[in-house]
């Protein structure tokens, strides 16, 4: 973590952490991607509408989906879907398998080694389906319920598990467009937004340093301007509303298209969301339907490395606009918060574990000794001593049960870890020791990330990040 915030309210579940240095007084313009960025939506009662329209979409073609039940533990971001075995799976920084699901249960350990013996996730594969963001858990979790369906052949015969999942995309990605589930939230939001009030304030403080803020949201004009009002004009300051906040606003925009075309930008006229071909470049104060990041430069007139921007979406918010245009970056990950409470409340149980794993490796070092001298000696080769074969191995017997001993105290302590945060699939960012694929993505492509926007409330618009030094496995501290 960098340089702590003079707030008193800072704690490190709050905090910014920093992959890359980034100053925040070399950035002239801040970008914000909307749905799970500037609004958190409580994810529960989110996906369990959009559940339920893609489980009346599937009834609709004749599925037998009545009794699904929608279970908001059962997958969580980070994950990947195996679209050719059926599975959803985690993996570590390298792709290795380290914990799988089929339907609803998971894999032993030997049918995972049986079904990964030689494969490793490969985003650039299109078998392996990454769950970007929360949006995406409403999809996995129906995903593995409806194997579990395919398995007992209840559902159309000659469906893969591939098809099974574009079917289940496309009828999400109906129920996204389509509106009814869009007009359920908008007619409701105190149910579904999770009001941050700090957020406007966050965004007015950069405002008034000088730095322009920007809205580019994949949101349509018909869902992001009252969700908009609703989490944000109650927050501003006299009539102040969130049109006179951003300096320019682009919605629709189709991300992460809007990082690699040049979609050309439509102006939206007036309250009914009439649209007018924009030429030329994007003014200020307007609102603009569609576009691209290239246009966003040239109308600003700014360069990559001048515009920081903040979204939830691994792929289409932090890596298309890091890889193209250099932009600095930022992901928020609200789950973080829960992740380092967790963390640290297993503070002093990693303490007492990471003891007794330093233990258990000076132990095996010493039984590896030992084996080795008995091996030269009883064949005669390499340096000899003048300990018996029957005494170097009842001291081999006797290490031997203590480490048996001391696995025994060890595995309850590793079980536990693997089951925080999720009891399915552990901390987001961790697998098993090592770092999640989820944790390598992030560090690939976000400079920085923190678990909301209005964390960088307390760091002020003028906060310096620094990235700290980056740990080798042979470093001595
Ligand atoms: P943003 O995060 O502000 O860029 O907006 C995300 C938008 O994408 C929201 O309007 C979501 O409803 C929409 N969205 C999220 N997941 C899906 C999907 O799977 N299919 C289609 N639209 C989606
Ligand atoms: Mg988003």
């Amino acid at each position: 973590m960098t340089e702590q915030p003079a707030s008193p309210a800072f704690s490190r579940p709050r905090g910014i952490f920093c992959n890359r240095t980034l100053n925040l007084r070399s950035i002239r313009a801040i970008g914000y991607d909307m749905d799970y960025t500037l609004l958190h939506y409580h994810v529960a009662l989110w996906e369990e509408r959009a559940y339920t329209h893609v489980k009346n979409g599937l009834k609709k073609i004749g599925w037998p989906v009545d009794e699904l039940e929608f279970d908001a533990d059962l997958v969580t971001q980070g994950l990947v879907v195996d679209t050719e075995l059926g599975n959803v799976v985690k993996a570590n920084r390298f792709g290795y398998i380290k914990r799988a699901f089929h339907g609803a249960k998971p894999l032993s350990f030997e049918e995972m080694r049986d079904a990964y013996r030689r494969t490793l996730v490969d985003l650039h594969d299109s078998r392996w389906r990454f769950m970007n963001t929360l949006f995406s858990i409403s999809e996995a979790s129906l995903y593995l319920q409806l194997v579990e369906l395919l398995d007992a052949g209840k559902l159309p015969p000659r469906l893969d598990y591939d098809h099974l999942y574009k079917t289940i995309r496309r009828t999400l990605d109906e129920a996204h467009l389509e509106g009814l589930l869009k007009a359920e939230i908008i007619a409701d939001p105190e149910r579904f937004v999770d009001l941050d009030p700090e957020v406007p304030q966050t965004l007015l403080d950069q405002k008034n340093a000088g730095k322009k803020v920007l809205l580019i949201t994949n949101s349509e004009w018909s869902y992001a301007v009252p969700m908009l009002s609703y989490a944000f004009d109650p927050f501003l300051p006299d009539d102040m509303t969130w049109r006179d906040l951003f300096d320019l606003a682009i919605l629709g925009a189709r991300k992460p298209v809007f990082f690699s075309e040049k979609a050309p930008a439509y102006e939206v006229v007036d309250d009914n969301g009439l649209l007018r071909p924009a030429n030329g470049s994007l003014e200020e104060g307007k609102l603009y339907v569609g576009g691209n990041a290239t246009l966003v430069e040239a109308s600003l007139g700014l360069r990559g490395e001048e515009i920081l921007y903040v979204g939830d979406h691994i792929f289409a918010d932090v890596k298309a606009s890091k890889s193209v245009f250099r932009w600095r970056t930022a992901l928020v990950l609200r789950s973080l918060e829960d992740e380092i409470a967790e963390m640290e409340g297993f503070q002093s149980d990693q303490e007492r574990l990471t003891t007794m794993m330093a233990e258990k490796e000076k132990l095996e070092a010493q039984y590896s000794a030992l084996r080795l001298e008995r091996l030269r000696n009883d064949k005669g080769f390499g340096p000899q001593t003048d300990r018996p074969s029957k005494a170097l191995t009842v001291d081999m017997q006797a290490l031997r049960a203590t480490l048996v001993e001391l696995d025994e105290q060890i595995r309850p302590l590793v079980q536990t870890a693997g089951k925080l945060v999720n009891e399915n699939w552990g901390p987001l960012l961790r697998a098993g020791n090592d770092k999640s694929h989820f944790a390598r993505q992030l560090e690939a492509s976000a400079d920085a990330y923190t678990a909301r926007v209005s964390n960088f409330l307390a760091y002020t618009p003028f906060v310096y990040l620094r990235s700290e030094r980056g740990s080798l496995p042979h470093d001595a501290i």
